[in-house]
């Protein structure tokens, strides 16, 4: 196993981006660029990949990086800043206590990164101040499990997708946001005709494509949904009554509050908006299918009940015996690479290292192990409390790692007003300037993937290496390494001896197997002994993966598993509790916390596209990831734009009781009326007001503490700006003020979407501060006022400018075709001028299969002129939808648009 590359040899690594976790092979070529490909023997993806990891090597460049620390904006030496970090938390905390600051982390860390972050935190400074934007993410589902389970254990693994003969999706886009796991079920359901698939969304969204049924439930109506299956279960006798005796309590309080929630089919229908054959559908559906798996994300998480949500489908699979064997099981598909990490090391509030809680037994054990005498004793703030004490001055010095607050959280605008008064703020990251280093006093130059070597964990429970392949650049550093710094100048050198993160892991597979027993289901023990070579190449595993389980795993080839390891939770029936039975839990439907209004008469539902990840840091830097969806946008139901006045292409302003953002409309029946749609990633980095974060009220779920992303009141109006226009220009252009700004990198060119409230007395003046010097530039303002600017430098074209009063503008595509002329012709100059092509062009489009740079306008044309029936048939003329297959719901959805069949 090559840990550390040279040019020509591969590196077998994970991706860093969605809880998948899948396998890449990563390799330095000579000439120093990247290539990464998928690893066919890693068991998540066996091979598969999708967009935004088949794009990863085109987001690995220094640009914009955090390369050096920083104190207040100038330059520091490593010592220096960690002195300042170090002194800053020791005075704050002497003066004030340990609960007077915190710890902000991500899923985006290593496990070894985490481990060595909440042990200082909960185990040395005494506070449990430290929580993750998982919390944002999937808090419901550990909350959940843990009330079901006695333990936070995702209860399935990947295979059993392939192996279940119904798989219901609940608010979960697999195929934007898992997807691989989509394309694993695509390949089932060639294989098995038996395989049924139940999508469950308030949204049609691009997973419908393999869905047998969907069911458009009203939002937040989930629960009464797996309520009324419980009910019907118990009503057609499909329940597994030994399985209940022997294994469950709580069934009677449970069933008595099903029936009275949902009483009847009919009654469901009637609360979540859905046909009452079709509910029925689904509740045949499961009472006959033995092989069910019922998988669910951030649609069931992100809510004020999202604990109980979890809960009510983990009923049905509790009552029905339908857990712990191949095919079946309530499955927590999680959005970060590493959210499970976090997890098994304690990265949330509530819970201590390697899944102990603070039962004062386990504070004890803990104690003990890290030999720390200050450890809490009792949970901390939680991601929005955490935020709501600095807002407040409780927290006076936070530490913010590899995440971005600022526009990822509920009341984004507050979070940054709190952070602007805190006293001390350190940011880790790998970016230079994000919405939330630009709060910071210190920063940390972090390393980040392909120049860090750790583990993570996948949504299935698999551990998998991350190794590092390229050089850590300039002065940035690991995080684990980062964190022992500052805890050793904090005082607590003889705890945080670590050499390497090896040591770090051995040291957390020795905690989970320390006085476990058996009585914690995380325990990788097996690990605690491996040496340095034995991590380097250590192959995926399943936890558990206990020390009992022998040295024949610690010396298996790199891609055995051995016979034992990841043994099927719950296979023997037996769960976590005191008594070693699950719960079953009554889950009382409860409305969502804020309701629309005369003044908010819109319901809003966030969540993320095809292309991109969080708030944009990597995948913004792929030209071909941008190009699907190169600006915000709001998706607005047609009777809605009617109300509303609203079309597509619109510019409009969305506003909550927190704040506001102003999008481009998309008129489209995949959300419901009286519903809006915004995906979650623009920062201020890319858009002047497209931080959806800004509109989110800070409620959370009262016992997971995770923030409702999934139903904000707001209402929408078509804004109307004296002005519009877009730049397209080869070098970044600096460009301030204006209405609306939406930056967006294309291939060779940035292109900045544009709008203003007031018209510039002069545009080749307004145009003199955007493309400087007029010597280079040929410029025209036609009779209706629109202004039409380019720079020219020898014979490129360099940057250009179109402004005009309405959103009627020359084709961006086209414009971007003349970046690609060596020698700008004059015909070209000339259309320029005139605002259109000399002759007609063949546009391509918006982008659709972001492999092969396929656009939709391309796509249309083939379809109808070569009467393309079938995605199979678009790849073959095409290529698009044959290298990831992301894009294959989108090509049917054309074929239909096009009025042709679907066929594949
Ligand atoms: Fe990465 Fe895509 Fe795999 Fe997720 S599905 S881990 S984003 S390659």
């Amino acid at each position: 196993m090559t840990v550390e590359s040279d040019a020509g040899a591969a590196v077998q690594t994970t991706c860093p981006y969605c809880g998948v976790g899948c396998g890449l092979k990563a390799e330095r070529l000579a000439g120093g660029e990247v290539s990464v490909a998928p690893d066919p023997d890693h068991p998540a993806n066996r091979g598969l990949i999708c967009s935004k990891g088949a794009a990863l090597a085109e987001t690995l460049g220094l640009e914009g990086r955090l390369l050096y620390p920083e104190i207040r904006g100038r330059r520091a030496s490593w010592e220096e800043a960690l002195d300042v970090v170090a002194n800053g938390f020791r005075r704050v905390i002497d003066a004030c206590g340990p609960d007077s600051v915190a710890f902000y982390v991500s899923g985006q860390l290593l496990t070894e990164d985490y481990y060595v972050a909440n042990k200082l935190m909960k185990g040395f400074i005494g506070s449990a101040n430290i929580d993750t934007n998982s919390r944002l993410c999937m808090a419901s589902a550990v909350a959940g499990y843990k009330r079901a389970f006695g333990t936070d254990t995702v209860p399935c693994d990947y295979t059993d997708l392939e192996q279940a003969d119904l798989i219901v999706l609940v608010g979960s886009n697999l195929a934007w946001c898992h997807p691989v796991l989509y394309q694993r079920i695509v390949q089932a359901k060639s294989k098995n005709d038996n395989l049924r698939v139940v999508v469950i969304d308030p949204r049609r969204t691009a997973t419908c494509d393999i869905a047998d049924l969907f069911l458009q439930l009203r939002p937040g109506t989930d629960v009464i949904l797996f309520n009324g299956l419980l009910n019907h279960l118990r009503r057609d006798d499909a329940l597994d009554w030994e399985f209940l005796d022997a294994h469950i309590e709580g069934f009677g309080a449970a069933l008595s509050v099903a029936k009275e929630s949902a009483p009847s089919v009919l009654a469901v229908a009637v609360a979540c908006g859905l046909d009452e054959d079709d509910v029925l559908e689904l509740y045949r559906w499961f009472g006959r299918t033995p092989r069910v798996v019922t998988a669910f994300s951030q649609g069931v998480n992100q809510s004020t009940s999202g604990t109980d949500k979890v809960n009510a489908i983990v009923n049905v699979h509790l009552a029905t015996g339908r857990i712990g064997r191949p095919g079946m099981g309530p499955f927590s598909l999680t959005g970060q690479p590493n959210a499970m990490g976090g997890r098994e090391v304690g990265g949330l509030a509530n819970q201590l290292a390697a899944h102990m809680d603070f039962a004062p037994a386990n504070v004890d054990r803990l104690r003990r192990f890290w030999n720390a005498p200050r450890l809490a004793t009792a949970p901390g703030l939680k991601a929005v409390d955490m935020f709501d004490g600095l807002d407040a001055g409780r927290i006076k010095a936070i530490w913010i790692m590899s995440t971005n607050p600022v526009v990822s959280m509920p009341d984004a605008e507050r979070v940054r007003r709190a952070l602007g008064r805190c006293e001390l703020v350190v940011v880790s990251d790998c970016v230079r300037d994000t919405d939330t280093t630009a709060c910071a006093h210190v920063l940390l130059p972090a390393a980040t993937w392909g120049e860090k070597s750790g583990t993570v964990t996948n949504s299935e429970r698999r551990i998998s290496r991350q190794r590092r392949f390229l050089p850590e650049p300039a002065e940035s550093r690991a995080d684990w390494r980062i964190v022992t710094d500052v805890a050793r100048r904090m005082g607590f050198g003889a705890q945080f001896e670590y050499r390497s993160s090896a040591d770090v892991f051995r040291e957390h597979a020795r905690l989970s197997a320390f006085e476990n027993d058996g009585t914690r289901a995380f325990d990788i023990g097996a690990c605690a002994e491996l040496t340095d070579a034995q991590y380097d190449a250590l192959a995926p595993f399943q936890w558990p993966r206990r020390a009992s389980d022998g040295a024949a795993k610690r010396n298996a080839p790199r891609t055995a598993e051995p016979a034992t390891a990841g043994a099927r939770p719950f296979a023997d029936g037996r769960f976590y509790t005191p008594s070693g039975k699950a719960h079953l839990v009554a889950t009382p439907p409860r409305a969502p916390a804020v309701r629309p209004s005369a003044e908010y008469p819109l319901v809003l539902n966030t969540g993320r596209i095809r292309d991109q990840w969080h708030t944009m840091t990597r995948t913004g830097r792929s030209a071909r990831l941008m190009a699907h969806n190169p600006e915000p946008f709001v998706i607005v139901h047609p009777v809605d734009a009617a109300r509303f006045g609203v079309t597509s292409g619109d510019l409009v302003e969305v506003r909550s009781d927190t704040g506001r953002v102003v999008v481009r409309a998309d008129v489209g029946d995949s959300v419901g009326a009286g519903h809006v749609f915004v995906p979650i990633h623009w920062s201020a980095r890319f858009a002047s007001d497209a931080r959806v974060g800004a509109l989110i009220a800070p409620a959370a779920d009262p016992v997971s503490g995770q923030p409702e992303f999934k139903h904000t009141p707001v209402s929408i109006r078509r804004y109307e700006p004296a002005w519009h226009g877009f730049a397209l220009s080869r070098e970044p252009l600096s460009i301030d003020g204006g209405a609306y700004l939406a930056r967006a990198r294309g291939q060779g060119y940035w292109r900045y979407e544009l709008a203003g409230e007031q018209i510039p007395g002069s545009w080749p003046e307004w145009a003199d501060a955007l493309l400087g010097s007029r010597e280079e530039r040929v410029e025209l303002i036609d009779s209706a006022g629109r202004y039409r600017g380019a720079c020219v430098a020898g014979e490129r074209l360099q940057a250009c400018v179109f402004i005009a009063r309405t959103k009627a503008l020359p084709s961006r595509g086209w414009i971007a075709g003349l970046f690609a002329e060596e020698t700008l012709s004059d015909a070209s100059r000339l259309a320029i001028l005139a605002g259109r092509p000399s002759k007609p062009a063949l546009e391509a489009g918006p982008i659709v299969c972001s492999c092969f740079s396929v656009g939709r306008s391309t796509l249309l044309r083939a379809i109808r002129t070569q009467e393309l029936v079938s995605a199979d048939a678009i790849g073959k003329v095409l290529r698009a939808g044959t290298n990831c297959g992301s894009c294959v719901p989108e090509l049917k959805a054309l074929i239909a648009e096009a009025g042709g069949p679907d066929v594949r």
